[in-house]
């Protein structure tokens, strides 16, 4: 790891993706925080324009910087989508410089916007790791919890009303089925009662007719006129 003199307001320290550069002191809005630097690719020049890695910062069409070299320390700068430096970049001098577009705390890690060809072709593809595009994504998976707990509280409150009329549902059809039954034993009652007053009357305690009471007693009656004439 290449020394950082003890006067620079960062050092190099461990970060979500390896390594990073994080703020040692407060660095003010608009400041200067490190140039990036390194030997200067022609893109005219064949053995240059073959060199590829990673730290290339392209100035224009034809001047790229090689970052690659250990001197070189704001190559330890990772990207952000919502980053607290910006890369200046002086065409004609064909110089960048990191500068802070945000006062950065003490602790904070310094980062600046890689632009869209970068990103498109190095983050993209394996999820950008930065603070915004993690809270985004963090953002996302709550919604994705939230929805899917709404669906399922929808399909069971549709559930619950589904059952629920089916059972008053099925409460009419018993009730008129009840009722059906009902008419139906009314009749039954109506015609077992006539049945039931003459079975009272007719039996239970022995009611004595008219002619009963009147019959003499004691006395038989001959049972036919050809034997009460023998007998007599
Ligand atoms: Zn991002």
């Amino acid at each position: 790891m290449p020394e950082i003199s003890s006067s620079k307001p960062y050092r190099i320290g461990r970060s979500k993706t390896g390594l990073g550069l994080f703020a040692t002191q407060k660095i003010k809005k608009g400041s200067k925080i490190i140039r990036y630097f390194g030997p200067m690719l022609d893109s005219k020049n064949k053995k240059h324009d073959d060199i590829d890695n990673k730290y290339l910062f392209e100035i224009n069409n034809r001047w790229t910087i090689d970052g690659s070299v250990r001197k070189n320390i704001a190559r330890y700068i990772n990207h952000a989508c919502r980053p607290n430096a910006e890369s200046d970049v002086s065409s004609r001098k064909r110089k960048v410089v990191i500068r802070a577009i945000k006062t950065i705390e003490p602790g904070e890690e310094i980062n600046y916007d890689y632009g869209t060809d970068y990103f498109k072709i190095f983050l993209k593809p394996i999820g950008c790791k930065c603070d915004h595009c993690e809270k985004k994504r963090a953002k996302k998976r709550a919604e994705a919890r939230a929805e899917k707990l709404r669906l399922k509280l929808k399909a069971e409150k549709k559930a619950a009303k589904k059952a629920d009329k089916q059972a008053a549902k099925d409460a009419r059809k018993k009730k008129a089925a009840a009722k059906v039954t009902t008419s139906k034993a009314a009749k039954r009652n109506t015609l077992s009662g006539v049945k039931a007053n003459a079975h009272a009357r007719g039996t239970g305690k022995p009611t004595k007719t008219k002619a009963a009471r009147t019959k003499p007693l004691g006395r038989v009656q001959p049972k036919s006129p050809a034997r009460a004439n023998r007998a007599s």
